[in-house]
């Protein structure tokens, strides 16, 4: 994998050596030293397992399910290290966590979603973590709110701690979804383009919350050009203490693994490279195109503005408004255009269009 654009960091260094996207695996929860050993072991001999994660401290939305093993489960975890060989990755949500984890030789961190929703708090994790070194990855907030998911990360830089990675995970929202957490890719995609050399990693487990929809969504983080995947596994999901529909056993995870197709950035074979470029010549014509059809119906729109003006009629006609929104979308099904994007690209042009009006309607004499 060409990895050019990332920083230098723990993250960043397995990704070049592997050539492949990282891989982060464990279960939700460190249930027993038995099972934590288990899991890893398992995952170990898949071959290309980066980092093993376990939450010992669980943020559980209400009180009395299982909160996790607590400071128990860290011995567990050096075992992991030192017997099985694998990096092993807990989530922090105090600065006590962190004093612990650190104290124990845990060599990765993660900030959960319930989190990095809170300023105050990632501010006493970033002056935790300050000079430690440590590497650490965030998760996206529970909220679409691409700014905190930005802040939490821009705390953590300026700490001085660069060894960072981001993790998509999904976020709540009200509308129905077959989701546990709707994946929402817009908002990751910004945050990439926003912090390119930060490695972005999917947590499909988290999106999905259900075993069926992790390949399809991890197949998907890959096109998208991610840098890796975090993928719950459990020795027996069914019992799992927490998230049991959406883990997998390790086995599974292979077959997960091998089922993923790893398309490449770009490709040597020269009839594609023609193809593509001629294609996306085509497309910057039809773009130009685009732009001027809107070029010329915004200056209607200010004639009509003008009209409207003189005739002292007022700006929303409700009825042509309506007429619009579905005849555009009809004729974009005839041609064979996604409606539904049809009529959301209307919705921009109307309010561009109600903007250009007002302004014109109470332009001073
Ligand atoms: C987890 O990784 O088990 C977890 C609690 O995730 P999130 O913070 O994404 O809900
Ligand atoms: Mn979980």
């Amino acid at each position: 994998m060409e990895v050019t654009h990332l920083a230098d960091t723990f993250f960043t260094r397995r990704l070049t050596a592997k050539g492949q996207p990282l891989l982060i695996a464990g279960p939700c929860s460190a249930e027993t030293e038995e099972q934590v050993l288990a899991t890893a072991r398992s995952l170990q001999a898949l071959g290309n397992i980066d980092l093993f994660r376990a939450g010992i401290w669980k943020p559980r939305t209400r009180p009395g399910s299982f909160e996790g093993m607590g400071k128990t489960a860290l011995p567990w975890l050096q075992r992991v290290q030192q017997e099985i060989g694998l990096p092993v990755a807990i989530e922090v949500a105090t600065p006590h966590h962190v004093e612990q984890a650190l104290a124990h030789g845990i060599d990765v961190l993660w900030i959960g979603a319930r989190t990095t929703v809170n300023p105050f708090a990632v501010q006493e994790l970033a002056d935790a973590l300050a000079g430690t070194g440590v590497p650490v990855m965030v998760k996206n907030p529970v909220n679409p709110d691409v700014a905190l998911w930005a802040g939490a990360l821009e705390r953590l830089e300026r700490a001085g701690i660069t060894n960072l990675a981001a993790i998509h995970r999904g976020f709540s929202t009200f509308a129905p979804s077959r989701y546990r957490n709707a994946p929402t890719w817009a908002l990751p995609i910004e945050l990439k383009t926003r912090f390119p050399h930060i490695p972005l990693i999917c947590d499909p487990s988290h999106i999905g919350g259900r075993r069926d929809l992790l390949l399809p969504i991890a197949q998907k983080a890959l096109d998208l050009d991610y840098d890796g995947l975090m993928i719950e596994t459990h020795p027996d999901p069914d019992h799992a203490l927490s998230d049991a529909e959406q883990q997998v056993t390790p086995q599974r995870l292979g077959e997960i693994l091998s089922e993923l197709k790893y398309r490449y950035r770009s490709s040597d074979n020269a009839e594609y490279l023609n193809k593509a470029e001629e294609l996306r010549q085509k497309m910057d014509v039809a773009d130009r195109e685009i732009i001027e059809a809107l070029a010329r119906r915004m200056s209607l729109v200010e004639e009509l503005a003008a009209y409207k003006k003189e005739n002292n009629v007022k700006i929303l006609q409700l009825d042509r408004w309506q007429e619009i929104f579905t005849s555009r979308a009809e004729w974009a099904g005839r041609v064979g255009v996604n409606e539904k994007f049809v009529e959301e690209l209307y919705k921009l042009i109307h309010i561009e269009s109600i903007r250009k009006q007002t302004e014109i309607l109470n332009r001073p004499e």
